[in-house]
This record gives C-alpha cells, sequence and structure tokens, in this order.
C-alpha cells in the first residue's frame, strides 16, 4: 500500500480539511542524487540499470496551471516562463478545474535503453496524459484516465501505469492531468519486475483488507439473520459502503467490477462516500439510542442522516465535482460527531458504548500518526504508512465486537431482571402459600368452632326439646290421675274427630261424672275424695287402651272418653260396663272401704260434614244431665241433630 492510498483515505474521510495534506517524503534511501536541475522547475532525476528500483518522484517536478484548459502540448512546452516549482511539500493540489502540467528528466547514466514503469497511482483521475520526449522527439505517449473503459489500459492494473523505454542520456517527461476531483501526481518510476514484485504484495495487503471487510459484512449479515437487531444491518450496510468506497478509491472495483461502466465509475465515489455517510449517522442514532437519551443530539444526527441521503441521491444526477466536496465536507462533521457523542453515552453511563467509543479513535489514532508520519514527526515504516488502514479494520472488527458486547449487556440485564422477577414470584408465592395455609389454620379453628357451638346448640335443643316435651306432658296431663287432662282431650279429641270425618268412620264420646261425690268430700275428707278419683281413673285406664281411644279428666269428679270406629250400640255397652265396673270398685282409705256410682252420657255420630268437638260433647253432657235425672248410676246416650 503507498503512501497515496493513504492519502485518499484522509481525504476520504474529509480530513483533508484539518490537516493538508503533508508531503510524502520518499525514505531518503530511494531518493537518487540530483545531479543538475536547468532550469530548476525541470528537475532531473538519474538512474542507471542497477537502480534504484523504485523511484519517488515526489514533488520535483515543474508545473504548469492552465486555468483555461486549453493549452496543447506545444504550447505547454513553448511557455518556458509559465512553468514554475512546486512550492508545496507534496504533487497534491486539491479540488480544482484547472488542468495541471507536470514536467520532470530521468537521466539515464547506463548505454543501453533501460524499461521502465511510470505509475501514477491515483486511479480516479478523470484525464491523464503522458508524453516522453528523446531530444526534440516524441517517442511515447499515453492518454489514459477513468474516463475510458478498463480495457484501455496499456497494463492491466487498477493504478495507471505507463511503460517507457528510457534512451540512455536525457529523457524528458511531460504530463497533463485533469479531473473533476482532486488534482494529484504522486508519480513513481519502477523497475518492472520490481514493479510486480511490490504490485503483488501490495494486491495481497488489500486484499487482506478487503477480505477482512467481505467477512465483517457477511459474518454480521448471518447475526443479523438470526438476531434481527437492526443495528447489525446498519453496520452491515456502513461496511459494505465503505468497502466499496474503499474499493472504488484505489480503483479495485473499476479493475474488476465494473470495467466498462464509465460513467457509474465517475461518481461511484461520490455515491459510496454518501451511503457510508447516511448508515453511519443510523448506526450511531440507532446503537447509541439517542432518541431517548437526548432529543438534541437525535435530531442533529436525523438531520445528518438526512442531509446524506440527500447527497446520495443527488450523486446519481449532479456533477461529480459538487458531490465529491459535498461528500469530503460532512464525512468529518459526522466522524466526530459519532465519536462525540459515543464518549458522552459512556460519560452518562451506558457501558455498551465502550467498543463504540475505541472503534472510532482508533481510526481517528490511525489517521492521526499517518498525517503525523507524513509531517515527519513520527518516523515513516509499513505500520505508520499503513495506520489508517490498520485503523479502518480495527474499528469494523471493534464495532462488531460492540455489537456482541451489547447483545450480551442486554442479556446480562434481562437475564438480571428476569432473577429478580423470579425473585420476586417466589416471594410471592410463598405469602400465597402462607396466606393459604393461615386461611387454612383460620378455617379450621372456626370449623372446630362451629363444631363446638353446633354441639353446644344441639344438647341445648336437646335439653329444650326434652323440657319442651316435659312442659308439653305436664301441660296436657292430670297431676292427680296422671292421665290425661282436658287441653290434652280437645287436641286430641279434635284430630280423631277430623280423621273419623275423613274417614267416613263413625266416634263416640263418652262423658262420666261420679254421683254425689260431694258427700264423699264431706264425709271422709278431701284426701278421700282424692282416693277415689285415683282409683277410677286407675280403673278406667286399662280398658281404654286401643289405639285412637282418648281417656281424660275433664274436670273435677267427671272424665270423658273417645272411642274411634265404635258406633252408638258398642259405645253404649262400654259404657255400661264401665258403670258396672265403677259400680264395683272399692277404695281403701283409712281402712274403710268406700264405694260409689257414676252416670254415663254416650253420644256417637259418623261425622258427615265439618262438626265442632263442642257441639258433641254438648250432646254427650245433655245424655249425662239426662242419666242424673233419671236417678244416677245409668247411661243415656243421644243423638246429634
Ligand atoms: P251429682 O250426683 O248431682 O253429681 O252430685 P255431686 O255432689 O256429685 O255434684 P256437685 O257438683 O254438687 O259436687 C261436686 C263436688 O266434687 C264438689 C267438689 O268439692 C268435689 N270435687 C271436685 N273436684 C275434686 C277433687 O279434685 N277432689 C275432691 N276430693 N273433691 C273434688
Ligand atoms: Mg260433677
Ligand atoms: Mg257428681
Amino acid at each position: 500500500m503507498g503512501v497515496n492510498c493513504l492519502a485518499l483515505l484522509i481525504y476520504a474521510l474529509g480530513l483533508v480539511f484539518v490537516f493538508p495534506a503533508g508531503a510524502a517524503t520518499p525514505p531518503s534511501s530511494v531518493l537518487p542524487p540530483i545531479s543538475a536541475i536547468s532550469p530548476s522547475n525541470f528537475p532531473v532525476l538519474e538512474l542507471d540499470q542497477d537502480g534504484p528500483n523504485r523511484l519517488e518522484i515526489g514533488a520535483r517536478m515543474g508545473v504548469l496551471v492552465d486555468s483555461s484548459r486549453a493549452l496543447n502540448l506545444e504550447q505547454a512546452r513553448a511557455q518556458t516562463a509559465a512553468w514554475q516549482t512546486i512550492t508545496r511539500q507534496s504533487p497534491n493540489f486539491g479540488f480544482t478545474q484547472d488542468n495541471y502540467w507536470f514536467r520532470f528528466q530521468l537521466h539515464n547514466r547506463s548505454t543501453r535503453v533501460l524499461p521502465r514503469f511510470i505509475e501514477l497511482p491515483i486511479p480516479f483521475l478523470d484525464d491523464v496524459r503522458l508524453y516522453h520526449f528523446v531530444g526534440n522527439t516524441l517517442t511515447t505517449q499515453y492518454s489514459l484516465g477513468d474516463e475510458q473503459p478498463f480495457a484501455q489500459r496499456a497494463v492491466r492494473h487498477r493504478n495507471f501505469i505507463m511503460p517507457v523505454q528510457l534512451a540512455p542520456g536525457d529523457n524528458a517527461f511531460y504530463l497533463r492531468l485533469s479531473s473533476t476531483g482532486t488534482i494529484e501526481a504522486p508519480l513513481r518510476i519502477w523497475d518492472p519486475v520490481q514493479f510486480h514484485v511490490a504490485s503483488n504484495d501490495e494486491n495481497l495487503a488489500q486484499g487482506a483488507v478487503i477480505g477482512i471487510l467481505l467477512i465483517m459484512v457477511v459474518y454480521n449479515l448471518f447475526v443479523w439473520v438470526s438476531t434481527r437487531d437492526i443495528n447489525y444491518l446498519y453496520y452491515i450496510c456502513f461496511v459494505a459502503s465503505y468497502l466499496m468506497f474503499h474499493m472504488t478509491l484505489t480503483g479495485y472495483t473499476f479493475a474488476y467490477l465494473w470495467p466498462n461502466a464509465v460513467r457509474w465509475n465517475s461518481f461511484a465515489i461520490s455515491t459510496f462516500a454518501a451511503s457510508s455517510a447516511v448508515f453511519t449517522c443510523l448506526f450511531t442514532d440507532s446503537f447509541l439510542r439517542l432518541r431517548r437519551f437526548s432529543r438534541p443530539a437525535f435530531y442533529t444526527v436525523r438531520v445528518m442522516a438526512i442531509f446524506s441521503l440527500v447527497l446520495f441521491a443527488s450523486t446519481f444526477v449532479l456533477p461529480y465535482a459538487w458531490t465529491i466536496r459535498m461528500a469530503a465536507a460532512i464525512t468529518l462533521p459526522i466522524t466526530m460527531t459519532a465519536l462525540f457523542l459515543g464518549y458522552w453515552r459512556w460519560w452518562r453511563g451506558a457501558r455498551f458504548a465502550r467498543f463504540y467509543c475505541l472503534a472510532w479513535t482508533v481510526i481517528l489514532i490511525g489517521i492521526a500518526v499517518l498525517n503525523a508520519s507524513k509531517f515527519g514527526w513520527v518516523p515513516i515504516n509499513v505500520w505508520t504508512e499503513n495506520a489508517s488502514q490498520i485503523g479502518i479494520v480495527m474499528m469494523v472488527i471493534l464495532l462488531s465486537l460492540t455489537l456482541a458486547d451489547r447483545i450480551n449487556n442486554d442479556r446480562t440485564l434481562r437475564l438480571n431482571a428476569q432473577a429478580v422477577a423470579l425473585g420476586h414470584a417466589r416471594q410471592a408465592r410463598a405469602s400465597q402459600a402462607a396466606l393459604i395455609q393461615a386461611k387454612e389454620e383460620a378455617n379450621h379453628a372456626l370449623e372446630q368452632r362451629v363444631l363446638s357451638r353446633t354441639n353446644d346448640l344441639n344438647a341445648t335443643m336437646e335439653q329444650l326439646r326434652l323440657v319442651n316435651e316435659r312442659l308439653q306432658l305436664l301441660s296436657t296431663t292430670d297431676s292427680l290421675t296422671q292421665i290425661g287432662n282436658r287441653a290434652f282431650f280437645d287436641g286430641a279429641a279434635l284430630t280423631e274427630l277430623r280423621r273419623a270425618e275423613r274417614q267416613r268412620t263413625a266416634i263416640s264420646i263418652i262423658l262420666l261424672d261420679i254421683d254425689h261425690f260431694k258427700r264423699i268430700n264431706d264425709t271422709f275428707g278431701h284426701p278421700a275424695g282424692d282416693a277415689c278419683l285415683r282409683a277410677l281413673a286407675n280403673m278406667l285406664r286399662p280398658r281404654i287402651d286401643r289405639a285412637g281411644d282418648i281417656l281424660a279428666r275433664y274436670g273435677g269428679e267427671e272424665f270423658v272418653i273417645a272411642l274411634t270406629g265404635v258406633e252408638l250400640h258398642g259405645s253404649v255397652a262400654v259404657a255400661e260396663e264401665l258403670r258396672i265396673a265403677t259400680d264395683r270398685l272399692r277404695v281403701e282409705f283409712d281402712g274403710k272401704p268406700l264405694r260409689f256410682t257414676a252416670s254415663f252420657g254416650v253420644v256417637s255420630v259418623v261425622p258427615q260434614t265439618t262438626l265442632n268437638l263442642e257441639e258433641l260433647v254438648a250432646a254427650a253432657d245433655r245424655a249425662l244431665y239426662d242419666a242424673k235425672r233419671n236417678g244416677r248410676n245409668c247411661v243415656r246416650h243421644t243423638a246429634i241433630t
């Protein structure tokens, strides 16, 4: 890789505006002694068959600036007074519309004709003309330039290679350059064999750079396919654009990719410089996440991206001379902005910006080293000469690394967040489990309490039921005779009456009343009367024991009997039986046998319609009254009307 390629790189990165391209002072070892300078702006360089094999002409040429762009060879040669010595350190004249004429002499000290190559390693020059004079005779002339198809070249090489036969003695050369881009004329004189050797070396080195960039494109393309991270796409487009820019600038694309596309080749450098700028902006914006970080930074980069995009489109229509100037002008601000924003982002805590900053720093260091070497501040060697190439390769690799680093970073953050979330989930589950257990315990305790309360309640209910039963019994039992009382009779008899109504069966009521009971009380005392009542009840109880039959003390010395399913005839018979049994009853009291009789009233009915129990009893009472009136100790019956 020659010094010129590096100069082009600087030019590409717009740094031509900061560091005016310094003189590519060749190593002194290849400098021939200047034997004669006559006149001083027509330098003479000496050589013979022993060398030098490579001769850098550098700035040691006469120059004629043709602003009219009209001079022909003869006119240029004739303008002796207009020829000047090059005052700058390198034969680099920047952007200009002028035609530039150069002249120099090679003095062949040997006696033989020496074949030599003149190399002009600026592949993008539009029009290159070389004239070789021996004495006053024009022996060779070349008309080259990137406005002609690649096949027109004398030597198939990405740079302009012009073979010449150096006659013994003086050989004069005139070179005319015109271009819409920059004018540079870093000429080299080569021994053809040495040229091929050096060219092989350079192709290998350039191939390595191109290969590395290509690998990064392909590799990151695969990464993009699997991650779908837009940053990779921007990166790939940036590297691909830069790769194409580099290959076009160094003449490789014209030599190998589009040897016949002269028109396209004339502005492709601008196109690729602009697309590199577009993707630098997009990558910077996306990678540094500027929208969320800083609105002003985001809009600045957006504006730069839009401007670059417009420039990209305009390279196809506007003159190359304009677009290449604009491309060169925006490259530096974009590079500086990208670097500045990277450091700002890093300073504000974005660790993922580390490698990004390193990448941009490396390329700037590379360019700085290159320029330092040009100004002689650092020694010129293979490293310093190729510093910017090394810089760009390292930058591309570091940017790829930065993408991987950020993906890693994001994954770590995500894993951490997941771990935290997992911890929270675990905590939540634990507290939920604790809650459920507490709830279960509370439920269990509650169940126990409910159970014990229920048991208490059941016990209370049972007690209540027993008490109720007892109360019921007490309220329906006559305490003296231990048979049912009147309330008991009213309830039970009504039930039987309703049943008889439903079943159309007979129901009979027998009402009996002890005769002259008052006398027993009066004669033997109240306890004797009580004894009689108990004895009568005890006599009646076993006799009235059929299911459905009811026996009760109706009040005082009056008893009532209800017989179900028994008609009048049957019930009168029962009453008669009871009357006889009463008459025969002997009650032992104070050693004396007491006896009494009773009167019976009987009523019987098969209820046709709803019948009042009171009416039935009243009818029985009427029959009883009848029996009393008819002498007592007898049975009388009545019918329901
Ligand atoms: P009659 O033949 O007309 O029925 O005459 P009687 O004396 O039996 O009828 P009365 O209604 O005049 O008298 C009933 C008496 O029964 C009055 C009352 O002192 C007595 N007596 C009512 N209940 C009891 C009781 O529980 N024990 C005792 N010892 N006497 C009672
Ligand atoms: Mg009575
Ligand atoms: Mg009586």
